[in-house]
């Protein structure tokens, strides 16, 4: 099968997905057939006297006559509704062949019994007109619902719901393929830094280069492109020889997706991570198709931002995952399992400003399971207060041990979950951990992280100001990653923005993104804020993070997150 004739199969899924779908073209020429047969025995019969046995009932001849032609007419009707146009110009025709023999019968000859045949074939002419325009405007109607229900509209590629026909279509043909499933990279900050209209914008643009790209065929196998929802597309990948055919062909897609797009004179880069599975390899459930390009997909978005590709593996499927870590942390939370290491936190001088304080969980073979996959968990279930409130006790605790209140100018960062921030006995259940252990807030200070921040701002903010009325330090995590608003930053009552680890990663690989760096430093000191990079590993980083002037560092490169023996002994050699 060439390309060309496998795309069109693409057409005829989504053509198929029509309400208006002909009948067989064998009973186009059947009906024609018996039209025909109809008229000549009406005629025949017509020009008969007596009568004959049928059954072994005398029927007389002159009652035949209507009933073949009620049988003709019965055909006619039958070829307009079955083959619409066609059905209605060829029936039209049919009738009006006869129409001037039958004029000359009645009105010329004077056969006055062909009357009623001539007058009934004009009424059969105005019902079949009246039945086919009728059928044609529920026909507009029903095309349009359908063009709704398979087309996405603001981009006009196929939807989610078409995906799943050519997908069926393939399983039934024994093709194999692969869905990729897509989602673009910080769409949210287009939408809410220029407004939904330029976001729109954004998504037709995507979604015509990517259109434009299936249709050429340029990629060397047969690509079905469509939209599921939001900034999340689907690619369904076809006639392919091998995996690295597939990820070619999504690398394609990735770099036509990378190009500048240019709205009103703003130039925006799009990124996207691209999850795939196979079929038949992996699955052969369509359900699960998209549940396992999803599953791969959200595991690159789990590990931040950037243009990647994955192929689904059971691993990703982490529903049973999730299940798992969320007893985990119910057991860990009823035997009083979870602790906390504190990550140091330096000026540019390597002077102590304080600690991070990170919670930490163990698994059953007492290995350590990553933050990064039990803070998200917590978040989902509601647990992550119970986290956060131990994590505090602790830190709060430690800084009573080792008289961080009274004897140094020492910081303790402890971080808090929106959920939590949000909950309504938050600032007393913080109360009552200082009362308890008679530690004064100032040296406390509460980190929120940027980017879900946002989503409920009026209330957080609320909270924010009491804390800060209380005396308490806040930092604005993970800065950078979210909406970065400077509005939103100016309002924030917050004193120490954290840059994420991500912009820190790059700094060094190019001019702008050390410029980035130095411009959310700049922002920060403008607004009085002081500024800490995150996840710092390399000495060249220090040095070009002291050239544009960051305050403080935390890092692997100072220090790495340690027990709170080992930070009370940092604490100790500090002020010896
Ligand atoms: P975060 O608050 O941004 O914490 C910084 C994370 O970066 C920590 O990971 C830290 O170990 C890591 N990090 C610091 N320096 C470096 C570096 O030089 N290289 C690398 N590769 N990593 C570095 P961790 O401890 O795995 O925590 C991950 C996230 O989990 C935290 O990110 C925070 O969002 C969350 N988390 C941790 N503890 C708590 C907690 O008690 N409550 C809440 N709500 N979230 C927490
Ligand atoms: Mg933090
Ligand atoms: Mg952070």
């Amino acid at each position: 099968m060439t390309r060309q004739s496998e795309n069109n199969r693409v057409d005829r899924t989504l053509r198929k997905l029509s309400l208006d779908r002909e009948a067989p073209k064998s009973a186009f020429i059947l009906l024609v057939l018996l039209y025909a047969i109809a008229t000549f025995l009406t005629v025949t019969t017509g020009r008969m006297h007596g009568e004959t046995i049928i059954f072994g009932i005398p029927v007389e001849y002159t009652s035949l006559p209507g009933i073949f032609s009620t049988l003709g007419n019965i055909c006619i009707i039958l070829l307009v509704v079955l083959f619409r146009k066609v059905g209605y110009i060829v029936s039209v025709g049919l009738i009006i062949l006869q129409l001037p023999m039958n004029y000359v019968n009645v009105f010329v000859r004077h056969h006055y019994r062909g009357l009623p045949g001539f007058f009934s074939s004009i009424m059969v002419i105005i019902s079949i007109t009246v039945i086919y325009l009728s059928y044609k405007k529920i026909l507009n109607y029903q095309n349009s619902i359908r063009e709704q229900a398979v087309t996405d509209r603001l981009t006009g590629l196929p939807n989610r719901f078409a995906t799943g026909e050519l997908m069926a279509d393939l399983l039934k043909k024994d093709e194999r393929f692969c869905l990729v499933s897509t989602d673009l990279n910080n769409f949210k900050s287009v939408n809410d830094t220029m407004g939904h209209a330029t976001g729109d914008l954004v998504l037709k643009e995507v979604a015509n280069r990517w259109k434009t790209l299936a249709n050429s065929m340029n990629t060397g196998t047969v690509d079905f492109v469509a939209r599921n929802t939001g900034d999340e597309f689907l690619i369904v990948i076809s006639d392919y020889q091998s995996i690295e055919d597939v990820e070619n062909t999504i690398a394609m897609y990735k770099a036509e997706l990378e190009k500048k797009i240019t709205i009103d004179n703003c130039d925006y880069f799009m990124t996207a991570c691209f999850g795939y599975t196979l079929c038949p390899d992996d699955t052969e459930v369509i359900e699960n198709l998209y549940l396992f390009a999803d599953s791969a997909l959200h595991e690159l978005k789990k590990s931040g931002s950037g243009s990647r590709l994955l192929r689904f593996t059971p691993e990703v499927l982490n529903t049973e995952k999730t299940l798992e870590i969320e007893r985990k942390i119910r057991t860990a939370l009823s035997e009083d399992k979870i602790f906390f290491n504190l990550q140091p936190q330096y000026d540019m001088n390597h002077k102590l400003r304080g600690f991070e304080a990170l919670a930490r969980m163990k698994d059953d073979d007492g290995s350590y399971i990553n933050p990064a996959d039990f803070i998200p968990v917590a978040e989902d279930t509601g647990l992550v207060d119970r986290i956060d409130n131990k994590v505090f006790e602790l830190a709060v605790q430690f800084i009573k041990d080792v008289n961080m209140d009274t004897d140094h100018d020492i910081t303790m960062s402890v971080n808090v979950s929106v959920r939590h921030l949000m909950k309504n006995n938050f600032i007393e259940e913080i109360k009552r951990v200082l009362d308890a252990y008679k530690v004064p807030a100032e040296c406390i200070e509460i980190e929120i992280t940027e980017s879900i921040m946002i989503d409920s701002a009026d209330k957080a903010l609320q909270r924010i100001d009491e804390l800060k009325l209380m005396g308490m330090k806040v930092a604005i995590d993970d800065f950078g990653t979210g909406y970065s608003s400077l509005s939103y930053l100016n309002s924030f009552p917050s004193d120490l923005l954290k840059i994420d680890k991500s912009f820190i990663d790059k700094m060094n690989m190019s001019a702008s993104s050390r410029q980035y760096v130095a411009m959310i430093i700049s922002i920060g000191h403008t607004l009085n804020l002081k500024v800490i990079s995150e996840g710092v590993e390399t000495s060249d980083q220090i040095d070009v993070l002291k050239q544009i002037g960051c305050d403080y560092i935390q890092g692997y490169v100072w220090g790495m997150p340690m027990p709170p023996e080992e930070a009370k002994k940092l604490l100790e050699q500090e002020h010896a």
